[in-house]
Order: structure tokens, then C-alpha cells, then sequence
């Protein structure tokens, strides 16, 4: 299994992995740069380098690298989709220096300009950034809740994006319970939410899991995570997630409401899940 929680780099990638290593984890998601926007921080590849060897020491799973909320593919503004654009293809070229294989970006909102609009932005946009994507690194849609305009809620949206964007290699999805819960998706089956997730999406497409219990019921379309055991999801649901062969097989990230020593507890409880 591999499982880690949302942490800050601020401090550099080794004090990251260090982090990470102390709360019990084995993978962790950090964001590019400040989740607002603006500028992200120089690499330095000394850094980079004693992260890799803390790495490999401890047999990490992949890292999941975040994008900032402040990127919309499909906004109203064409100036906003052309910063979005931008700097999508920049952290690709960061996260491939860094060595985290995964971006995750939020699909978008589309403003009330239609699903069919949005998607159409996204998918041009899209296609634009694949075709420079740097080697080893993949792009991950992330499911939504489905709060106002937000697009990718539904699997058949985000499969319909793959499938437009003519179902590139380094295209991926990130699912999220909290998300998938608002969207409407049931996990108390998930053995028949895994099986519409590999008919539409495909599991193979799945790259990277947030874990998160929701402060709301299935189909509230709300995105509001609660720690786990204390939403409407439970930690019956979670254990079945957490413990399916599959899941175990890509980055489980904790998005919970917690401090680090709140992820290293919680960690150590979905550890003892499937022992
Ligand atoms: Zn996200
Ligand atoms: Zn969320």
C-alpha cells in the first residue's frame, strides 16, 4: 500500500520526505506553488537528489504533485485558460526535475458557459499540454464533487475527456471519496462504483486516490472532507477501499482535516485495516 497525506515542501523536498517519513507514510502530495498562485520557488537540485536517495531507502510510491485552485481550463476568461495553460505545462516541467510522476489539476468550472463548452475548452487546451509533456510525468483530471460549474463530477465526463483528448498515455484521473460521495456515488458498494469506474474510466487510468472522509451525504454536491470516521462515509466503507488489491497499487493521499501528527495517527489506522 502506498499512503501519505497532503504536506507543505516549503522547507524543500528531503524535509518533505523526512515529514512524510515520520507520520508513518510512504508517498505524500505537495502543491507546485502556493495554492492561491503566484510564483514557485527555484529547485535545487541538491535537494531534489538527498530526497531521491531518502526515496529509495524507504521504498516510497509515487508522489503526487497538486496544482493551485487558481487554474481553470475552462474559465469564461481567456486570459485565466491561458494562465492555466502556462503554467500546467510549467509544473510538468518542474515535476519531471523533481522526479513526482503525478500532476493533479482540477478539472474546472465552467461559469456558465455549459458543460459542452467547458469540455470543449478543456479538451483543446488539453491536447495543447499534451503535446509537450515531458517524458515519465502524467496529468491527472481529479473527479469533482460537483459544486456550481464544476466540470469532471461524473466518470462519464471524465471519460469523456480521455476519449477526446484521443486517450493519451500520460492522461489520467485522480478519484477522491470525499468527491465522489458529493457527486452522487455510493462507496458503501464500491465493488460496483470500481466496476462503473473501470467500464467508463478504466482502472488503469487511475493513478493517484484522495482519501477523505465527507462532512456530507452522498449527492449533496459539496466538497467539505471530514476527518476519517466522522463523515458520511465511515470507516467500514474506507477499510473496503483502502484494503481492494487494486487501490493498493497507487498513492492513497489523506486530505483530512489535520495537522501532521492528526495524518500520523490517521495512517497508522488504515495501516492496521488491512493487516
Ligand atoms: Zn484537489
Ligand atoms: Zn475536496
Amino acid at each position: 500500500m502506498f499512503l501519505g497525506a497532503h504536506i507543505s515542501i516549503a522547507k524543500g523536498l528531503t524535509a518533505a520526505v523526512k515529514a512524510a517519513l515520520e507520520m508513518g507514510g510512504n508517498t505524500f502530495q505537495f502543491f507546485t506553488r502556493n495554492p492561491r498562485g503566484g510564483s514557485a520557488r527555484a529547485l535545487i537540485p541538491k535537494d531534489i537528489a538527498a530526497a531521491h536517495v531518502l526515496l529509495a531507502e524507504n521504498r516510497f510510491g509515487p508522489l503526487v504533485a497538486h496544482a493551485p485552485y487558481t487554474y481553470n481550463l475552462s474559465s469564461v476568461k481567456p486570459e485565466v485558460r491561458e494562465f492555466s495553460l502556462r503554467t500546467i505545462k510549467d509544473d510538468l516541467m518542474r515535476i519531471e526535475k523533481m522526479g513526482a510522476p503525478n500532476l493533479v489539476v482540477h478539472v474546472g468550472t465552467h461559469g456558465g458557459q455549459g458543460v459542452d463548452t467547458g469540455i470543449r475548452l478543456i479538451v483543446e487546451e488539453i491536447n495543447e499540454i499534451l503535446a509537450t509533456i515531458p517524458a515519465g510525468v502524467y496529468l491527472l483530471l481529479e473527479q469533482m464533487a460537483g459544486e456550481g460549474t464544476e466540470l469532471g463530477n461524473t466518470f462519464e465526463q471524465l471519460n469523456r475527456i480521455l476519449r477526446e483528448c484521443g486517450d493519451h498515455p500520460q492522461l489520467g484521473v485522480c478519484l477522491d471519496t470525499c468527491h465522489m460521495t458529493g457527486a452522487g456515488y455510493d462507496l458503501k458498494d464500491f465493488a460496483k462504483i470500481k466496476e462503473e469506474i473501470d467500464k467508463s474510466i478504466g482502472l488503469s487510468s487511475v493513478r493517484a486516490f484522495h482519501l477523505n472522509d465527507s462532512m456530507f451525504p452522498v449527492g449533496s454536491r459539496r466538497d467539505r472532507h471530514a476527518k476519517l470516521g466522522e463523515g458520511h462515509l465511515g470507516l467500514e466503507v474506507i477499510k473496503e477501499i483502502v484494503c481492494d488489491p487494486d487501490m493498493q497499487k497507487i498513492p492513497l493521499i489523506l486530505e483530512t482535516p489535520n495537522d501532521n501528527e492528526g495524518y500520523a495517527r490517521e495512517i497508522a489506522l488504515v495501516k492496521k485495516m488491512c493487516s
